[in-house]
């Protein structure tokens, strides 16, 4: 909130009304004079200077020209019919057209006056030429009084808006009516020390300048406050809550590292850890040592080994007597990740149970005895395991892996199956780029594993167009005669299942008649099918008694097989970066050099062609979702719907890094010092945090 002033409703500013009210709310969202404010120009219009006609190349936005009129005729029938003028100065010639009130300007002009002529300059026919242009006797006055206009405001505006006069002229006449009258109930809500540091411009002027400038350097100065205080604000907030959260949950506390880790790190641990994987396991010991419940995001590469990090900190849980779960968002992972678990501790060590959708009522009967009396240490499943009837004796650690999939209200009844809450580990092999976790997960703890284990070949990538398609099948049979099995698939887009299913079984013919049987078998999965139907298709490829699986993007998230080491991906230009970037993490996983084919249609548009040639360049994931955050900007990548990031008015995670950064750490640094912002300079922020627009809240996200 800036004042109680700014809360009023739209219809009391004067000239608005009740009608112009409901267009206002109904069209922009605009309720109230804060809201009004906030609507910022889209961009401004340069008055502060007069172009020569020779300096209008490109694409100019609206221009001032002085120029001489020399010809003016009228051409065309009918609807055809324009009045057609010709102006020039030292340096050129430039046309002016009107296909409207040509009656009107033809009497107002005359040849050989000279015009200020305003309007935005096109060309055709190679010449210069403004359609529609403002004009005005040149006269001394004139002259002195446009010398004075500076950069006009533009505002968005709508069809709707226009039918009651409120075009941008319309829109920046109530914004200026409003600066005018309550320019003085904008007050300043950082402290003067930040003011100071920051070198930054007061708030009100900010505001004023933001939608009047007196220069372009003003409007600079008034865009960097406004920036700044979006960010600031924000950070506070979520920094806030985390420190708040730290004090509001106590956590379980993992005293001892006891047989269980020791056994597995010394016997069983087949491979030495990355460094990577040592410090995030730390990082994981620090905050299980704490007494405050964790919540921590993992972040690493498809590959980059988080699931012997998640499996070491439960045995850790589990040595200091708590029981331990890891959800997946499908039952074929939460199978896969049963299968390699039990393959790296081995059943004898521990008991690990798996509970999904397709276990037996008489099994599940087992289970939950045995997770009430808390014989049962680590469970692995699908949201089945936080269903009500699913009772834990003492659940201390939660694994979630691939936190996109799962809803808040999933989370959240996590938490209510233990009086300490558990602490949460949230594995997400979608990178994230650092300024947007800064403001995605903002309050969250973020580990990034970001080191890939050693010998690792990293997967080559070829980008074929439809051309190339044999060569591509004959170099599926070399790979396949090595001993090698094969992804293919194809995009699978809710809007269009009809025809990507047409597409997939099309492909699957040809294939079929390139690949025949008995020397190849195919699998096939699809989104259409019944889970019992994919997980025995997924199972004969990993039985290696399939050497191609075709199928639809089912098979995205996290599965495992070492062997399969050529992917293909068909349509790539139909699939996002991160998207590509989590298919092509399927292979690369054995000791064999694998390999990545996107195939593509030989008409791209510019960022398809942008997409792939990412794909092609790098295997680094956090490169690939930089890139991805500014091909699409925050409001597509996944996850940011429900966060703050998208309310931004003025500020960009994409384009203002590095003041986000910047912020951040100093709001960091503020809470260091003063966690309850009680220091008298501290006051003013404490307002800040109780205003309006609650921003993040934790439980949002985790
Ligand atoms: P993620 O879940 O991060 O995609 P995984 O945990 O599934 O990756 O690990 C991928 C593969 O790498 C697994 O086969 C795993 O056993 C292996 N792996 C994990 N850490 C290491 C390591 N430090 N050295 C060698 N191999 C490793
Ligand atoms: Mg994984």
């Amino acid at each position: 909130m800036i004042s109680k002033a700014f809360e009023t409703p739209i219809e009391y500013l004067k000239g608005v009304g009740l009608s112009r009210a409901d267009v206002l709310k109904k069209e922009l969202q605009i309720f109230s004079f804060e809201d009004l404010i906030n609507h910022f120009p889209y961009k401004y219009i340069d008055r502060t200077r007069f172009y020569k006609i020779r300096e209008i190349q490109g694409d100019l936005p609206y221009v001032q020209v002085l120029a001489r009129l020399t010809h003016i005729e009228i051409l065309g029938e009918k609807h055809t019919k324009r009045l057609v003028a010709q102006a020039i100065d030292d340096t050129g010639v430039i046309e002016l057209v009107w296909f409207q009130g040509i009656k009107w300007i033809e009497k107002i002009l005359s040849v050989g006056k000279v015009y200020i002529l305003f309007g935005k300059p096109g060309f055709f026919n190679g010449k210069v030429q403004m359609a529609h242009p403002e004009t005005e006797p040149y006269s001394t006055e004139a002259l002195q009084r446009k010398g004075n206009l500076t950069l006009q405001p533009a505002y968005n505006s709508t069809e709707k808006l226009k039918q009651f006069s409120l075009d941008s002229k319309g829109l920046a006449k109530l914004i200026g009516g409003l600066l005018e009258q309550h320019l003085k109930d904008i007050p300043e809500n950082l402290p003067l020390y930040i003011i100071n540091r920051f070198k930054l411009m007061n708030r009100a002027d900010a505001y004023k300048n933001i939608h009047f400038p007196d220069d372009a350097a003003r409007l600079n100065e008034a865009t960097y406050r406004l920036k700044f205080e979006e960010f600031f604000v924000l950070q506070l907030k979520l920094l806030k809550n985390k420190l708040l959260h730290t004090q509001k949950f106590k956590g379980n506390i993992f005293g001892t590292v006891g047989t269980y880790f020791n056994d597995f790190y010394h016997h069983k641990l087949p491979f030495p850890l990355t460094n990577a994987q040592k410090r995030v396991l730390k990082e994981i010991r620090q905050d299980t040592q704490r007494g405050v419940q964790m919540n921590r995001l993992l972040q690493g590469d498809v590959g980059s080994g988080k699931t012997v990090v998640a499996l070491m900190s439960m045995l850790i849980a589990i040595d200091n007597g708590f029981q331990t779960c890891i959800m997946a968002p499908t039952e074929i992972l939460a199978n896969q990740h049963y299968q390699t678990i039990v393959e790296l501790i081995g059943n004898d060590f521990l008991e690990v149970a798996l509970l999904t959708g397709s276990t037996t009522k008489k099994a599940r009967k087992v289970l939950h005895e045995k997770l009430e009396n808390g014989e049962l240490k680590i469970l692995i499943g699908t949201h089945a395991l936080i269903e009500d009837k699913v009772q834990y004796q003492n659940l201390g650690f939660v694994v979630i892996d691939e936190q996109h999939r799962f809803g808040v209200e999933q989370r959240a009844r996590l938490w209510r199956k233990n009086s300490i809450p558990p602490h949460i580990l949230v594995m997400t092999a979608t990178p994230i780029p650092r300024t947007l976790a800064m403001t995605l997960y903002g309050d969250l703890d973020i580990s990034v594993i970001d080191e890939l284990p050693a010998g690792r070949k990293p997967v080559q990538t070829v980008h074929f167009y439809e051309a190339q398609r044999l060569r591509m099948f004959g170099f599926m049979k070399q790979e396949i005669g090595k001993g090698r099995q094969i992804y293919v698939v194809y995009p699978l887009i809710q809007e269009s299942e009809k025809l990507d299913l047409k597409n997939l079984m099309d492909g699957i013919e040809v294939m079929s008649i390139e690949f025949p049987l008995p020397q190849y078998r195919i699998s096939i999965v699809h989104g259409k099918m019944k889970a019992a139907d994919k997980q025995f298709e997924m199972n004969r490829f990993i039985k290696g008694e399939t050497q191609i699986m075709v199928a639809t993007t089912v098979i995205e998230v996290g599965v495992n097989i070492p062997n399969a080491s050529v992917m293909i991906i068909e349509n790539a230009e139909r699939f996002g970066l991160s998207q590509l970037h989590q298919l092509r993490g399927r292979v690369g996983r054995g000791a064999d050099q694998s390999y990545c084919v996107l195939m593509s249609h030989h008409k791209l548009s510019h960022e398809g062609r942008i997409r792939l040639n990412t794909m092609v360049k790098t295997n680094n994931g956090f490169e690939i979702a930089e890139t991805d955050l500014q091909l699409r900007g925050p409001g597509n990548i996944e996850g940011t719907q429900q966060s703050g990031v998208l309310d931004l008015k003025v500020a960009n995670i994409v384009t203002d890094q590095e003041l986000l950064i910047t912020v951040r750490q100093f709001v960091e640094s503020i809470f260091e010092k003063d966690p309850q912002l009680a220091a008298p300079e501290n006051q003013i922020l404490r307002q800040s945090l109780q205003s309006k627009g609650e921003g993040l809240s934790w439980n949002k996200i985790s």
